[in-house]
């Protein structure tokens, strides 16, 4: 893959949205977020959950990575941030305990992500 396509939104890629779901990762609702993002994991879509960012240096170059991101950018978003569907670690961290997580909304909060999230999912950049 080049680095082209890495990181920006390719044609191919919208196109593949609109035929499956009539609009992009930047147009949807939360429950079509929800959707994508699941219909990608029972796809086999593998994230980078390790190294966990144990300093603030190790987390900032994180959000470097992610904040160039378009909304579009679904996939790579979850990629970078070693997005799970389910708690992770022996302390089952989830979404839930997050500082970012936004229950009522059930919404990860922090802006180089802004996605929907399930209460006990998880990502590499959970913090409390
Ligand atoms: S930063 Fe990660 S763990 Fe925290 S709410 Fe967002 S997705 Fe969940």
């Amino acid at each position: 893959m080049s680095k082209d396509s890495e990181t920006t939104f390719g044609e191919e890629q919208r196109r593949a949205y609109l035929e499956r779901y009539g609009l992009t990762p930047a147009e949807a609702g939360h429950d079509m977020l929800i959707q994508m993002i699941e219909d990608m994991f029972k796809e086999g879509l593998t994230t980078e959950v390790e190294p966990f960012p144990e300093t603030d240096r190790e987390f900032g170059a994180l959000l470097d990575k992610l904040r160039p991101l378009s909304a579009d950018q679904l996939r790579e978003k979850l990629v970078i941030s070693g997005w799970l569907l389910q708690p992770y670690g022996e302390d089952q961290m989830r979404c839930q305990e997050c500082m970012y997580y936004l229950v009522h909304k059930r919404w990860c909060d922090l802006p180089e992500l802004d996605l929907p999230a399930k209460p006990e999912w998880w990502c590499r950049l959970w913090r409390i």
